[in-house]
């Protein structure tokens, strides 16, 4: 009989990706997915037209454009103090996605573990199957999300654990990982020999007194860190695929391998506009925190409104809000995953089942669903037009 790979029997079609279909066929508004919907600064536009004019359509250098990863390499020591190597130390990939899949692949051997913190992106548990490595689930549970230093220290403790992956600012949790927690973190990849992959997408989305921590700046970390962003968040491109991996020579090769042999280079055009994102001044990181803090309060005002009950995110651009009231009101269970369902037939809002974050026990995301923001004015007061009728009904 003609099968797929066993590998693969364990994954899934992306959750996310159902409910925005599901979302859209009814023309719902998607919450659920978390991408903009509004355009990237005009100088990005501009500059992928202009590499389009220039001749940028062949293959570029494996390993990223030359002048891309130095933009990286000078827009890291301008950050966070600390400049790669933009020819040994930094690799352009097809988004964090394939930065993480290029990771795991590149630096896990089969049969050695990968503790996964979760509520977890959903293609860290496909990475690790990718590269033939058991996933240790580290769960965080709601509503504060913090990481329990017992418990990641048992998961360390395990036999042949090779990797810790993880994300901050979180998705979904809206988590902005402490520096004790990151401490914590650092202490346990040093004494245990384990390499940190650090998925910082979010690196530019933190509200209030918080602060992004790059784990690869703590003592004892450069080496042993992967750390991975990209264009899609902070300069609202998530369909150019263009993101990167930061990482000691070492860890680097092995992960250019996989890059290598799998995608060649992320588009060449698109490559070339990015400089252009990565070289925009202070000005730009002002008002993106500005302007994402304001979604936020319009979010969290709407959500209560409704009747939710959601943490206020520290960073990031998503909450994970517990929807009890309502489904009491309404006669509905806890069922996170027949209450996303259920807001896009009756009140026209796609959102994401918790639980579909969680592999080790779902049940922690029932009761919950995620919610993104990254949404213009104009689509967050019609979202709170649509959940009136949640209010009306529950008077
Ligand atoms: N990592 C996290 C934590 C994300 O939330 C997302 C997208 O939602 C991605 C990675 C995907 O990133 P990219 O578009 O760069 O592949």
């Amino acid at each position: 009989m003609i099968r797929a790979a066993r590998r693969v029997d364990d994954l899934f079609e992306s959750v996310i990706r159902s409910i925005t279909v599901h979302a859209l066929s009814l023309g719902a508004i998607n919450l659920g997915q978390g991408s903009p919907d509004f355009d990237p600064p005009e100088e990005l536009v501009e500059a992928a037209k202009r590499a389009l004019t220039e001749g940028y359509h062949q293959y570029v250098p494996t390993w990223g454009l030359p002048e891309l990863r130095r933009a990286i390499a000078d827009k890291t020591e301008r950050f966070y103090g600390f400049r790669p190597d933009p020819d040994s130390e930094i690799t352009v990939t097809c988004g964090v996605t394939e930065g993480v899949i290029a990771s795991l692949i590149g630096v896990v051997d089969q049969g050695e573990r990968v503790v996964i913190l979760e509520p977890a992106h959903e293609n860290y548990h496909a990475g690790a199957i990718f590269a033939g490595a058991e996933p240790i689930w580290l769960p965080l549970r709601p509503p504060d999300y913090r990481i329990d230093p017992e418990e990641l220290e048992r998961a360390f403790r395990k036999p042949e654990v090779r990797a810790f992956i993880f994300n901050t600012p979180h998705n979904p949790s809206g988590r902005v990982f402490s520096r004790e927690e990151l401490d914590a973190i650092a202490e346990l990849c040093i004494r245990y020999g384990v390499v940190a992959i650090s998925d910082e997408i979010y690196e530019h989305m933190v509200y209030d007194d918080h602060e992004h921590i790059p784990i690869a700046t703590l003592p004892g970390m450069s080496d042993r860190t992967i750390t991975i962003s990209g264009l899609s968040k902070s300069y609202s491109v998530t369909g150019w695929r263009v993101g990167y991996a930061i990482a000691s020579a070492p860890l680097t090769e092995g992960l250019r391998k996989i890059h290598d042999f799998t995608t060649i280079c992320s588009p060449s055009p698109l490559q070339r506009a990015a400089v252009a994102a990565i070289e925009l001044g202070d000005d730009y990181y002002d008002w993106l925190k500005r302007y994402y803090a304001e979604r936020r309060e319009k979010m969290m005002t709407i959500l209560a409104g409704a009747g939710f009950d959601a943490p206020t995110p520290e960073g990031a651009y998503y909450t994970v809000a517990e929807f009890t009231a309502i489904s009491e009101a309404f006669g509905l269970t806890d069922d996170d995953d027949a209450f996303a369902h259920w807001l896009i037939d009756e009140v026209g809002i796609g959102s994401v089942p918790a639980s579909s974050f969680y592999r080790s026990d779902p049940s922690l995301g029932r009761g919950r669903v995620r919610f993104a923001f990254p949404k213009r004015d104009e689509t967050l007061c019609e979202v709170e037009r649509r959940f009136e009728k949640l209010r009306d009904a529950m008077r």
